[in-house]
């Protein structure tokens, strides 16, 4: 999809406060700092519309971003961190259930994990958990123009096996920097959403 027209619609924590349309709406997830802000920037080509910053965990809201009147980007506040208080993480944990079980326009999510490494304990209990909810995914590995391209191959069957990747679900090497995987993403976003 060629994308020329983003707007921030809501910065949402209640149902009450999600846009009111039926556009569809694909969710990104994943623990702070793996590059969500850099590839939501590379799907709706901007340098820095969604905010890139090194302060990991600073978004607190479920932000929709709505692209071109046809979809929504959801971006999901990033998980594990450390620094906020045993409560508050209950309650952004609260907040992310309830959008990602209870949301009719949910599409499918992609989580992002750090293509460098292998997947940590967070993010494979968050894949677990969008397979129990029968949540559609996508899982991007991001920062992979840092990994020698010789390298990628084991990069990608770690990431297969730390996670127990199914049939259904997709993985793609992604770069930020590159725009690597730039396509693909949006290939599965299309066949997902239908736009
Ligand atoms: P977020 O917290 O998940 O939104 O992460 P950001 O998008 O803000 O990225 C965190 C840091 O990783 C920033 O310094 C980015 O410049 C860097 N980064 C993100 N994606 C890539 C990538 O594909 N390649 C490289 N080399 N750096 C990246």
């Amino acid at each position: 999809m060629e994308v020329h027209n983003v707007d921030l619609t809501i910065s949402a924590v209640r149902p009450n406060q999600y846009p009111q349309t039926n556009y569809p709406e694909i969710a990104l997830v994943g623990r702070s700092n793996v590059g969500k802000s850099s590839l939501t920037n590379v799907l709706i080509n901007r340098r820095n519309f969604a905010h890139t910053s090194s302060q990991p965990g600073k978004t607190q809201t479920l932000n929709f971003y709505n692209v071109e009147d046809q979809l929504y980007f959801v971006d999901v506040p990033g998980y594990g961190y450390a620094k906020v208080s045993k409560k508050k993480r209950e309650r952004f944990g609260q907040m992310i259930e309830e959008y990602l079980t209870q949301r009719e326009q949910l599409r499918g999510t992609i989580l992002l994990v750090d293509g460098r490494h292998a997947p940590t304990n967070d993010d494979v209990s968050m894949y677990q958990w969008l397979q129990y909810y029968n949540i559609p995914a996508l899982v991007v590995a991001t920062k992979i123009d840092k990994v020698k391209g010789n390298a990628w191959n084991r990069q990608e069957s770690l990431v297969n096996k730390t996670l127990g990747l199914d049939k259904q679900t997709p993985l793609i090497l992604f770069s930020a920097v590159k725009k690597h995987g730039q396509a693909a993403v949006w290939e599965w976003i299309e066949k997902q959403t239908g736009v």
